[in-house]
């Protein structure tokens, strides 16, 4: 594991905020393309800094050059031996949230933040600890993949960091406009996943971009899901079941749902049983295993094994289910757990 700190940098013209509103002020006697130039030349990844947007003349890039290019500052970055890289963002304001990069053979996918916090509570989340700060604007959403497209190309882009997404999707629609329009990532590379919020899941019925929804379900039965997930209380399984009905028959698109694997707490066979009775009248469903990443939550993982006869008997029941791979398990790549160690030492008292 690497770790670097990148405080001494953060004074560079690369590693400044980048204020969108700011450039749209300063842009106000400009032709009107030229902010749509500008934002191509951006969030293409090819300009990294004022002087390499060269489709503009060099009297305007003058004016700009004080503008900062990103909406944050980093202010730390953790390098997994597999190569996931987490890293840990400082906004205007002073927030902290994390965002991740994780490639294999294939995919280069990054793991976006939509909110500062978040106020679900998830028992095994350690951004639920945190508690909920603010919204993150679109621009501050969409400036994470930007970060990582300068280094690398992005494929896929999901919405699984800290926050819930689709409690903030008065920003969280406009940033995958950008990510698709402006920086090439097909909605269909697009996942955005929630706790099971069903008057967001109603609003993504009529999105007409062919995003991915994942719904996080993690237990099989109210009692567990409510335990472990407050959100159930006012959302329970049979309600958030019949609306993921109703959005698969109105969008015809295949339904996601999430399930970390905890050891003794949900992964029994039976459980396995259960998850995928309820799955399977859904019939365009696809459950994703997550092992679970140690935290300094009282929770463990299931074992390898178990994953797999859970996987085994999901499957045997009609429907389909993969284990996903762990990316980034020697650098807290658990949601929220880089930005709790950061948090913890700021205000940790000696
Ligand atoms: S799992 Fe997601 S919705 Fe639940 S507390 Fe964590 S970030 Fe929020």
């Amino acid at each position: 594991m690497i770790i670097c700190q990148f405080a001494n940098i953060v004074n560079s013209m690369y590693y400044l905020y980048m204020n969108r509103s700011e450039l749209h002020k300063r842009l106000a006697d400009e032709p009107a393309y030229r902010e749509k130039q500008i934002l191509e030349s951006i969030y293409s990844g090819r300009a990294k800094n004022w002087d390499e947007i060269t489709s503009i003349p060099s009297a305007l890039r003058e004016k700009l050059r004080d503008l900062p290019f990103f909406c944050f500052e980093p202010v730390n970055r953790v390098v997994s031996t597999d190569g996931t890289i987490k890293s840990l963002f400082k906004m205007s304001d002073g927030a902290l949230i994390e965002t991740v990069l994780i490639p294999n053979k294939e995919f280069r996918t990054v793991c976006v933040s939509s909110q500062v916090g978040c106020a679900m509570a998830c028992g095994f989340c350690a951004t639920g600890t945190l508690g909920l700060t603010r919204n993150l604007t679109a621009d501050e959403i969409a400036d994470q993949v930007l970060y990582y497209k300068q280094t690398a190309k992005v494929t896929n882009v999901v919405y699984m960091g800290m926050g819930e997404p689709l409690l903030n999707l008065e920003n969280v629609l406009p940033s995958v406009d950008i990510l698709n329009d402006l920086m090439g990532i097909g909605a269909r590379k697009i996942s955005i996943s929630t706790c099971g919020i069903i008057p967001g899941i109603r609003k993504l019925m009529d999105y007409p971009k062919q995003i991915n929804l994942a719904i996080s379900i993690h237990s099989p039965d109210d009692a567990l899901r409510s335990k472990l997930m407050p959100v159930n209380k006012g959302f329970p399984l049979a309600k958030l079941l019949e609306t993921c009905a109703e959005y698969i028959k109105k969008t015809n698109r295949r339904l996601m749902f999430e399930y970390v694997m905890l050891s003794g707490i949900n992964d029994s066979d039976e459980q396995a049983h259960e998850i995928a009775r309820l799955l399977r009248p859904l019939e365009l469903v696809l459950l994703n295993l997550i092992p679970f990443h140690q935290t300094f939550l009282q929770f463990g993982s299931a074992s390898r094994n178990r994953i797999h006869d859970f996987q085994r008997i999901v499957e045997l029941e009609g429907v389909d289910c993969h284990i996903r791979h762990s990316a980034g398990v020697d650098v807290d790549a658990a949601c929220g757990q880089l930005a709790r160690t950061h948090y913890d030492k700021e205000t940790r008292v000696t």
